[in-house]
């Protein structure tokens, strides 16, 4: 058995995941790389990754890890941050509005006993992150929708907000000029935030907050609230999130789909590369005209990070340092 097999093997059935002892490693093939003799590989710990340039986002979700905190308190208070950011026109207030000018917002939250909570097409509330956990702790549920979520979201007393800032007002108005309904994401820049963290204890959490494809009809809801779309995490193996057009992230059920690469032994860059190759080889992909990027982490705070064009990168935070990084991508010329 080569080493490298033997690794993934190790991680797979969960050996990988702690401490490899030195006798586990020399009991694998020569195969060059004999600085791990008599090493120990420990698992990196805390460990924040996020989608986009989120430097705020990861700080803050990075902080709540160094203290000692979990990595549900990470992500769900990383997350805030661009939500409260009004300048980031995908997320929370000041999110580009549906075709009709309403800012609906979609968030998901997953922790580490792999519960899951979210919620769908929201009016009038920033912090659908925090509903969303709402929904997970302090329900029998795991979605609610529009309206029912809202009234959920006043019973926990949260604040009424308007959600339309004038520079997401203006921006529509302008498109309303031409109106012309394409549901195309640039591939420039999105700023869904989908975030993952491992805390000191090793736990792994996830969450995901967006205002969706601007424009979008009415009710359109894409990938980042649903589980196994933008987000999905399992404690025994990582967690994975998505940005990008969130269609073609649900038809292939894209972060759950890295998750089980993961578990199967594949690295968390292999398994992002693997599922935007599941995108661009469908029979009918369009690709060339829409961005889906992913990020991933596995129970031993590897990280991997792949999209389908240019323009995606992601924000780390590991061994103290929080940094943003520009993915690789499929699309090379
Ligand atoms: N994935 C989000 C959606 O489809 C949009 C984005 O990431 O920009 O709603």
């Amino acid at each position: 058995m080569k080493r490298r097999n033997f690794i993934k093997k190790a991680s797979a059935t969960g050996l990988g995941l702690v401490t490899v002892s030195s006798s586990i490693i020399s009991c694998d093939e020569e195969s060059g790389k004999k600085e791990l003799y008599g090493a120990t590989l420990k698992p990196q710990r805390p460990v924040v990754i996020a989608t986009w340039n989120t430097p705020l986002a990861v700080e803050t979700a990075a902080k709540i890890l160094e203290n000692g905190g979990s990595a549900l308190d990470a992500v769900e208070y990383g997350c805030r941050i661009e939500e409260a950011n009004e300048k980031n026109q995908t997320v929370g207030k000041g999110g580009l509005p549906d075709r009709d000018g309403d800012v609906t917002l979609d968030a998901c939250i997953m922790n580490d006993k792999g519960d899951y909570g979210a919620v769908l097409g929201v009016k009038n509330i920033t912090h659908v992150i925090s509903l969303a956990r709402k929904v997970m702790e302090d329900t029998p549920h795991v979605i609610l929708i529009g309206d029912g979520a809202e009234k959920f979201a006043y019973e926990k007393g949260f604040e009424r907000e308007n959600l339309l800032t004038e520079n997401s007002k203006k921006a529509w108005e302008k498109w309303k000029e031409k109106s012309e309904y394409k549901p195309i994401i640039n591939k420039e820049n999105h700023d869904t935030i989908g975030m993952l963290a491992i805390d000191k204890k090793g736990n792994i959490s996830g969450a995901c907050t967006t205002s969706g494809l601007a424009y979008k009809m009415a009710g359109r809801v894409g990938d980042s609230p649903i589980i196994g779309g933008g987000l999905f995490v399992d404690n025994e193996i990582g967690g994975a999130s998505a940005t990008g057009l969130g269609e073609e992230v649900l038809k292939t059920v894209g972060s759950f789909l890295i998750v089980e690469l993961m578990r199967q032994g594949k690295t968390p860059q292999e398994a992002c590369e693997i599922a935007i190759d599941r995108i661009v080889k469908k029979p009918n992909s369009n690709f060339n005209n829409f961005q889906v990027g992913y990020i991933a982490v596995n129970k031993n705070g590897e990280t991997g990070a792949y999209s389908i064009h240019e323009w995606f990168s992601y924000n780390l935070f590991k061994a103290g340092k929080n940094v943003n990084i520009k993915s690789d991508y499929f699309k090379k010329v």
